[in-house]
């Protein structure tokens, strides 16, 4: 790629300003801060540190949605690094994910559901992510020959629904897609073929221009077994006029799509904001289905909020939204599973495991005390 500055495409949230990138042209990507020309070089050169510890890419697209002006700007925060996340905090594996890995690339956690690692490269890279450990050198959980996962799903009748994720796996080629699909789809007890990307928000043409990618929706997602997109969008500014069309392109060929993010400091920790994404990816058809606590990942400090506030956030959103914009559930992705933050009252916090590593555990009630300093299940103490 060129090493010369890119001209950065301003794009406004509401898609009315993105002559620059015209149908069918590709978004180029930048890997260097340095080469982001409303950066001032001394920033840069601080900044450098960082995306050499946590990886940094966007692409002229996205960065256009950014309003250089405001040093608060969400897309900013979402995608520019941050000294602060030098600071020594959390767990690069903050969910032990490395517990439930059978075999490479495969993570099985919850009986019907197996994830398949099966990229480790994104559009661009989220400054929170919570598997920033994949795109490290020293990574070895994500594999490109997924041939011993499907033995593994093949050979596990109870999985009805298999995730494809990484890393995001429509960065791959369609025929590399395809080839998964097939292969998934000659497995009879697999129903659901789910896709992680947030493709839609970095790239949206990635998915609207690619018509050989759309006949594979239209021929794999059936009636009775369907594709999923868990799209993940943060904030309403991503949902520009081409990210919308890219959904409505998901839907016409078959694809259901639903919205999971985290809650995060600075780009979506504010109910009006979070309403309004709740409201648009209602009419467009992708409605909510998680919101996630922030997981306490090494470099995401800047990036989280405290489950209480964070819970007090998500209740105020949802009063404000008609019922298909609130149906996202409040969850901490935790080693033992997935709880559900219900309610909170003067004392304690009160939880649920809306699925559960152990299966006994699955729909259990329990009571931690409130702690407002609180990130994560592991500092609540038990009633
Ligand atoms: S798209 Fe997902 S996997 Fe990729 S950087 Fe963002 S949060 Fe991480």
């Amino acid at each position: 790629m060129s090493e010369q500055p890119l001209r950065v495409v301003q794009a406004r949230a509401n898609g009315d300003n993105l002559k620059p990138l015209r149908a069918g042209k590709r978004v180029r990507y930048v890997r260097r801060i340095d080469q982001i020309p409303q950066i001032p070089p001394e920033l840069a050169a601080r900044l450098g540190p960082v995306a050499e510890r946590y990886v940094f890419r966007a692409n002229n697209y996205y960065l256009g949605l950014i309003d250089w002006e405001d040093e608060n700007d969400p897309i900013r925060q979402l995608i520019i690094p941050r000294e602060e996340e030098l600071r020594d905090w959390g767990r690069l594996d903050a969910s032990n994910e490395a517990a439930i890995t059978p075999v490479r690339g495969v993570q099985h956690k919850y009986t019907d559901t197996v994830l398949l690692l099966c990229n480790e490269v994104c559009g661009a890279y989220c400054r929170y992510c919570f598997r920033k450990r994949l795109f490290m050198d020293e990574n070895d959980e994500v594999t490109k020959d997924i041939s011993e996962g499907l033995r593994y799903i093949e050979s596990h009748p109870e999985v009805s629904n298999v995730l494809l994720t990484g890393g995001d796996p429509l960065l791959m080629s369609t025929r590399r897609l395809v080839e998964i699909f097939e292969a998934l789809r000659a497995i009879d007890h697999v129903r659901v073929i789910r896709i992680g990307s947030k493709m839609p928000a970095f790239d949206p043409w990635r998915v609207k221009n690619d018509e050989t990618l759309l006949a594979a929706f239209r021929k794999f997602s059936t009636p009775g077994k369907r594709i999923y997109l868990m799209a993940h969008f943060d904030h309403p500014r991503e949902l520009t006029e081409p990210a919308i069309a890219g959904i409505d392109a998901c839907i016409r060929n078959g694809v259901i799509c639903v919205n999971q993010c985290p809650m995060i400091r600075g780009i979506n920790d504010d109910p009006g904001t979070l309403a309004e994404l709740y409201s648009t990816l209602s009419y467009i058809g992708c409605p909510p289905y998680y919101l996630f606590q922030g997981r306490p990942t090494a470099g995401n400090e800047p990036y989280e909020v405290p489950i209480v506030q964070g819970w007090r956030i998500f209740q105020e959103a949802l009063n404000r939204g008609s019922g298909l914009a609130r149906r996202a559930r409040f969850c901490m992705s935790h080693e033992t599973g997935k709880v559900e933050i219900l309610a909170v009252d003067d004392e304690r916090i009160y939880l649920r495991y809306h699925q559960a590593k152990d299966p006994t555990d699955l729909g259990r009630f329990f009571v931690r005390r409130r702690n407002d300093e609180a990130y994560w299940l592991d500092q609540l103490e038990p009633v």
